[in-house]
């Protein structure tokens, strides 16, 4: 099973997403309808709320007066606490029954308006977030009916551009004609979503190709949004950006290295269930080059990502240990040198227009090692104060 995050302003185009990914066989979950539901006439949340709020929040047919609450809880931030304390356990309580009711291999999509306020991203395999310019919203929900000034009131209140790129994994442009959206859900859900489902079910990882590429600036936000999805699938373990996509300037294959810091390689296998559900599947014990002291310091378990559209590899290693200490200090001597990341990238450059042919990167990361054993050298003289 995938779980999908879908989020976006009022008026974006969330539903119009969502409806797509329907037809395509998706398992929609809108949290919309949810939170209407727990309300509805009759129900143990909408007596809660009569009693907190007073009867003047249930309308003559018995139903939620939402205007009347809404009032309530505009401008006062403790009476909004108590509201959501009555209805969001319900919400999440409902949408967990529905996903645990989905088929194995269901693309359950989550259509939460309130996704980046909540903090939710980490829940999910993948978030994607539907864009359209604030102007054409209004305009759209004055067409949809909804008064401007409340559909401008609304847009305030909710998350910013900026914190919705940082959580989103796909941007979904919807500014142009509804075909223009709908033809881009419809390559994501053949090309992305239907592939990483599969992967993340049969436990495969994604492969992809070998070619170091141009420093890519989007990496470090990139890095930061499945770091999160991997702390939340360990319980909040540090965890580092590694690796050469984590050195600002450096050519790199197109992989996010992320080191988990474990207690020991016991503690990394009980780990390994709950990182394969979360897309991260194991592939057992590829341990380190040992580089000194001694060779069990150099042991880790690997894991790497099941999202086609994102390559990722996990380095669980214990904390404290030779192998987890160098992988830092390589990055961040890499970070501070500016001669030694050129020589680097050239390396890295020259090796992978060598191997370029190979089935693996076995030998690719073969040729690497005589200028590795010799960066091991260089790396401790610089951290003494010394340049390489
Ligand atoms: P949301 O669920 O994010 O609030 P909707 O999917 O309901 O947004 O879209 C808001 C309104 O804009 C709806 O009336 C919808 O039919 C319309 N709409 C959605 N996408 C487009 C588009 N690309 N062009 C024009 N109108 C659109």
């Amino acid at each position: 099973m995938l779980r999908v995050g879908l989020s976006g302003g009022i008026g974006s185009g969330k539903s119009t997403v969502a409806g797509r990914l329907a037809e395509h066989g998706a398992v929609v979950i809108d949290a919309d309808v949810l939170a209407r539901e727990v309300v509805a006439p009759g129900t143990p949340a909408l007596a809660e709320l009569a009693a907190a709020f007073g009867t003047g929040v249930v309308d003559a047919s018995g139903a939620l007066d939402r205007a009347a609450l809404a009032a309530r809880v505009f401008s006062d931030d403790s009476a909004r606490a108590t509201l959501n304390g009555i209805t969001h356990p319900r919400i999440a309580a409902r949408t967990a029954e529905l996903i645990s009711a989905a088929p194995s291999d269901a693309v359950v999509v989550h259509d939460v308006p309130l996704l980046v306020e909540n903090g939710l991203a980490p829940m999910y395999h993948l978030v994607l977030m539907v864009d359209t310019a604030a102007e054409v919203r209004v305009e759209r929900l004055v067409a949809r009916g909804l008064p401007e000034q409340d559909a401008r009131n609304r847009m305030g209140k909710q998350a910013s551009d900026a914190q919705r790129r940082a959580v989103a994994d796909v941007w979904l442009d919807n500014s142009g004609t509804p075909d223009r959206v709908l033809s881009v859900v419809d390559a994501l859900w053949a090309d992305r979503l239907v592939p990483y489902e599969a992967n993340v079910r049969l436990r495969r990882y994604a492969s992809g190709p070998p070619e170091v590429v141009a420093y890519d600036p989007t990496w470090p936000q990139q890095a930061a949004r499945v770091a999160a999805r991997i702390s939340h699938a360990t319980g909040g373990r540090r965890i580092e950006h590694i690796g050469s996509t984590s050195v600002p300037g450096l050519a790199a294959k197109d992989v996010l290295d992320f080191q988990v810091a474990v207690s020991s390689l016991e503690e990394a296998d009980s780990l390994a269930d709950a990182l394969s559900d979360a897309g991260f599947p194991g592939l057992g014990g590829y341990d380190d080059t040992p580089r000194y002291g001694d060779r069990s310091e150099w042991r880790k378990r690997l894991h790497a990502g099941a999202d086609p559209g994102r390559r990722v590899h996990l380095h669980l290693r214990v904390e404290g240990g030779a192998g987890w200490d160098w992988a830092l200090r390589f990055r961040d001597w890499l970070r501070a040198d500016a001669v030694a990341r050129q020589e680097y990238q050239d390396l890295k450059l020259e090796l992978s227009r060598r191997h370029a042919g190979d089935a693996d990167g076995f030998a690719y990361g073969e040729s690497k090692e005589p200028w590795m054993e010799a960066a091991t050298a260089r790396m401790a003289s610089y951290r003494d104060g010394q340049t390489s």
